[in-house]
């Protein structure tokens, strides 16, 4: 497979491994349905997918877990990408649960903002994740190639992952680890929320106890080792908006102790080359108190998202009926 992966071109051939028996592994406990409808394809291939059902394109990545390709479905043609998990060292690393809530969690969203999840399937040896393709990938490495990004380009992010978050909060998921290496960009800037392994399906009012996420993006109640809710995503939100002006996050420090005692404190220095509309959102985001944080609902009101949205692509107002 990685002969195959490395060549820039299609294969003509595609490494073909029937699906073999895997009655005793976790994976076979998944309670979602193999596969999810995929839109763009025929009815008639809600299948049980093989890997000989798809063509394998270029290596996009690697994960933790796994790598990444660039896949087409060989009856219709459909592109899309192929997360290939080595079943031991998802086991190894004691993260099958984890896995499994995240297949759960993904194949049940929809929302142009948000990466989907078109099935999955299983041999003897890997799990698959046939995914949505994001052409320009992540977004981490778009922001670290320009440092920064400036006023349109960040206004047009935020607005996107804030769509993102405030579908996936209706829908009462948490998604608990927002960061720009859990973003992809598709064509046209089009932000695709990525990484669903910490979310959390918390219906009703319950509030949640696991300190999860990243170091940088954690908000004074995980930190404080308080409850928590959806508003942990806000106030991710408000870390992202800042890394997107200023190209780091605002509580990073050599020495982890440190960046905690400043996310507890909102120790918030923001430089004087960012807007002010821009630093009244972030410091509305980035509020100790969770129920004061900015309502997701509110942002395209926002100044700062007003006074921009007028330079956002064109693409934009198809975009937003979707
Ligand atoms: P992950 O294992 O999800 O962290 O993915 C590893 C890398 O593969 C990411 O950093 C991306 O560069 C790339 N990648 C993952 N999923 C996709 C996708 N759906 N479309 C394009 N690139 C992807």
């Amino acid at each position: 497979m990685a002969d195959i992966a490395k060549s820039p071109f299609w294969p003509t051939k595609s490494p073909v491994r029937r699906s073999m028996d895997a009655r005793s592994s976790v994976f076979n406990r998944l309670s979602l349905r193999k596969s999810t409808p995929m839109e763009s394809l025929p009815r008639q291939l809600h299948k049980n997918w093989k890997i000989s059902d798809f063509e394998l394109g270029r290596k996009l990545g690697k994960g933790k877990f796994g790598k990444v390709y660039c896949v087409r479905e060989i009856e219709t043609g459909f592109v899309c990408a192929l997360k290939v998990m080595d079943k031991r060292e998802l086991l190894n690393y004691k993260v099958e649960k984890q896995f499994v809530r995240e297949i759960e969690i993904q194949a049940n969203v929809r929302h142009v903002n948000c990466l989907r999840l078109y099935g999955w399937f299983h041999d003897h040896k890997n799990v698959y994740l046939i995914l949505e393709y994001a052409a320009e990938g992540e977004l981490y490495k778009v922001l670290k190639s320009k440092r920064r990004f400036d006023d349109v380009t960040a206004s047009y992010y935020t607005f996107q992952v804030a769509s993102a978050l405030s579908y996936l909060h209706k829908k009462h998921i948490v998604h608990r680890d927002l960061k720009p290496e859990n973003i992809l960009l598709h064509f046209n800037n089009q932000i695709k929320l990525s990484d669903f392994g910490w979310s959390v399906y918390a219906p009703g009012h319950s509030k949640r106890t696991t300190m999860c996420g990243t170091l940088d993006y954690l908000p004074p109640e995980m930190v404080e080792a308080k409850t928590h809710d959806e508003k942990v995503d806000v106030w991710a939100l408000g870390i992202l908006l800042y890394e997107f002006l200023v190209g780091r996050p605002p509580f990073e420090e050599q020495n982890s102790s440190t960046t905690y005692k400043r996310i507890a404190k909102v120790d918030l220095r923001i430089p004087s080359f960012v807007s002010p509309d821009a630093a009244d959102l972030i410091r509305k985001l980035l509020k100790y108190e969770p129920e004061k944080r900015f309502r997701l609902s509110e942002i395209g009101k926002h100044p700062w998202i007003l006074k921009n949205r007028l330079h956002w692509p064109s693409t934009f107002m198809s975009l937003e009926n979707t």
